[in-house]
């Protein structure tokens, strides 16, 4: 956190990668062979998440452990309050802490699977306003904590196809800012994929006094199903012109992702444009995308990229 601030003081642009563990052994080894090449590009700090309902809770404290001292870059781990009494909290943080590993993303976290609603497990938190509070009482300032923001709100406040009530809105933005006054650093956002709700949500933020980096999580198209199964999970507004691009290539797997890497360039043209100077990639642990938007705004070396992977972007309309 305190290298993405540091970024942002002196002008750099930062970014970061974010992965989540494997189902396999096999799965995780592909993705450390992956996160090394990826490495190589110097990003700022990478993440990994924590299962729906801790359910890669061993996984995800292996692979942030070999993260932060085997691939040696800047490690975040995220951590959810689902099913987690403050024993097993406080279990994980310990175990990051010896590891070396200063980087908390503190969630609520969804419901468990079949479970429409959030509940507070029996000894637990309700929401990540209070794993903030518990992780500075009870570790000061070794953590730098991040917190998750929502530029179209939280789904559970989005009511329809008008997205959340101004009245919703400006609630979660209060809630928010709760989070960061008990201790976050840094905010991490949701996906979108309207660059103008991100850059409005930023400004509204600003006017409620929330002075953190707020760093804009842009998730690469990679496949037309996944991106149609993310946005519907998480209620994501989908601009018309996206919608018109897609509809006719959403059977043809090159050309989506020749678009997704088109698309995700000039967003992340638009936000640096703006004077935002962080990014943070969801690759889905998939390098090619991520690798090619960031070499599109000339953050990646092109020369570095075509040494350590054995692909070009393709050459096409959607090729910036
Ligand atoms: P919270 O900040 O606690 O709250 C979510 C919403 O509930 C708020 O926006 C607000 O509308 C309302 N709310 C809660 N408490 C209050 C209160 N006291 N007062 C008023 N309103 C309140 N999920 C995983 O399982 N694993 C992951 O690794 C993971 N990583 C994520 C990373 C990012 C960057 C993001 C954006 C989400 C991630 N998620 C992950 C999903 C996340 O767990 C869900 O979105 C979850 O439903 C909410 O978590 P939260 O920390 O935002 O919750």
């Amino acid at each position: 956190i305190e290298k993405i601030q540091e970024a942002a003081a002196n002008g750099r642009t930062a970014f970061s990668f974010e992965y989540f563990p494997p189902k396999t052994e096999e799965g995780v080894e592909n993705l450390f062979e992956r996160m090394d090449r990826m490495v190589a590009h110097g990003p700022n700090f990478c993440d990994i998440t924590w299962g729906a309902g801790g359910s890669t809770a061993d996984v995800t404290l292996d692979i942030a452990n070999r993260m932060q001292n085997m691939v040696c870059v800047e490690t975040m781990m995220h951590l959810t309050c689902t099913n987690m009494p403050v024993e097993k909290i406080d279990s994980a943080l310990d175990a990051i802490k010896t590891n070396g590993i200063q980087n908390v993303l503190a969630l609520r976290g969804d419901p468990p699977h079949g479970q429409d609603k959030f509940v507070q497990v029996a000894g637990g938190f309700s929401c990540a306003l209070d794993l903030v509070q518990h992780i500075k009482a009870k570790y000061g300032d070794y953590f730098g904590i991040t917190v998750a923001g929502y530029p179209e709100a939280h789904p559970e406040v989005i009511l329809g196809e008008e997205g959340a009530t101004e009245e919703a809105y400006s609630n979660d933005l209060a809630y928010l800012k709760r989070k960061v006054d008990a201790g976050a650093d840094l905010i991490v956002t949701q996906l979108f994929y309207d660059t103008d709700i991100f850059l409005k949500f930023v400004n509204d933020c600003r006017q409620i006094g929330i002075t953190c980096p707020i760093v804009p999580g842009i998730m690469p198209i990679n496949n037309y199903k996944g991106f149609i199964r993310m946005t519907g999970f998480c209620k994501t507004k989908i601009p018309a012109e996206i919608t018109a691009a897609l509809d006719p290539i959403k059977d043809n797997e090159e050309a989506v992702k020749a678009y997704g890497i088109h698309l995700g360039t000039e967003m992340c043209k638009k936000i640096l444009a703006s004077g935002i100077n962080t990014l943070h990639l969801y690759t889905l642990n998939m390098e090619k995308t991520a690798l090619a938007i960031l070499t599109n705004l000339g953050l990646i070396e092109e020369s570095k990229l075509s040494r350590t992977l054995p692909w070009r972007p393709p050459t096409n309309v959607f090729r910036v």
